[in-house]
């Protein structure tokens, strides 16, 4: 069956080169708007690459990226795709929302004041109406009452969930997720979670790179499995989970089984 919803993201025989390592060797994946995407993989399979290259913090060597019907980029220099202009990667950029394991918050701004850094500077938006906007975003991953806090006085769960919050003020079409609960004490995964699922629920198109089974499992529109730094099997969860074509891909699940 034909899926009509539009495009949101749409990556073409995508390749990463550093030097001679091979990392991504011809990655081809659309994302519908809505979708829910989780890729899987072992360590090194090329996850992180992949993301980076969707929003050019790495510039593929090779590929075609598209957002939301528009081949945003690219032009080619030294053989990679980069953009044409400062400009042109900041609206790629405030297209894709990016939540990195490790938060990437500002230590030296309050919690409120990082969030509305891109509102304001990137997309121009008054002060007063990206705080009323950050407030409510705030309000959304439970945390108003941290907006005069300093990321070093929060948990790292609170931290994440503020580093969501920042990436939803954006407003973007797609929302990138690198691990963003493997450098959380186990307690504080959870709490992470929650906020993920209930932006899937809401028909949010994300691209989520985790070890958290269960989660990928219940969230996800499809599963793309990683190896080698090309996609081995992509499927629903029931097919990728349940009925593994590929052998790699059961040995993966078995050995990842809670
Ligand atoms: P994953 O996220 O699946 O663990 P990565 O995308 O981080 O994998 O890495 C894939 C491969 O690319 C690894 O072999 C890693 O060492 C290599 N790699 C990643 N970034 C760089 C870089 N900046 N320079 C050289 N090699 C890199
Ligand atoms: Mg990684």
């Amino acid at each position: 069956m034909t899926d009509i919803r539009p495009i949101a993201l749409d990556l073409h025989d995508i390749h990463k080169s550093y030097g001679s390592l091979q990392v991504l060797k011809g990655v081809s994946l659309t994302a519908h708007d809505g979708d829910v995407i989780s890729i899987l993989g072992s360590s090194g399979s090329g996850k992180s690459t992949l993301l980076r290259c969707i929003n050019l913090l790495e510039n593929p060597t090779q590929g075609k990226i598209i957002v939301g019907g528009k081949e945003l980029i690219l032009t080619n220099k030294k053989g990679e795709l980069v953009a044409k202009n400062p400009k042109q990667l900041e609206d790629l950029r405030s297209k894709i929302g990016f939540v990195f394991q490790n938060f990437n918050l500002w230590p030296h701004k309050t919690i409120l004041d990082n969030i509305i850094e891109g509102p304001t500077q990137v997309l121009k938006q008054p002060k007063s109406q990206a705080i009323a906007e950050a407030e409510q975003l705030l309000d959304k991953v439970g945390l108003l009452d941290k907006k005069n806090a300093y990321p070093d006085n929060l948990s790292g769960g609170q931290r994440q969930r503020v580093a969501i919050a920042r990436a939803l003020a954006m407003k973007p079409q797609v929302l990138l997720f690198d691990e963003p609960t493997s450098a959380l004490d186990p307690e504080l995964v959870n709490e992470v979670l929650a906020v993920m699922r209930e932006l899937a629920g809401e028909g949010r198109t994300m691209l989520i790179v985790t070890h958290e089974m269960r989660f990928a499992r219940e969230v996800s529109d499809k599963i793309v499995f990683l190896h080698q730094g090309r996609i081995e099997e992509m499927g629903t969860p029931a097919e990728v989970f349940d009925n593994p074509k590929s052998e790699r891909v059961r040995e993966f699940m078995a050995s990842h089984r809670s």
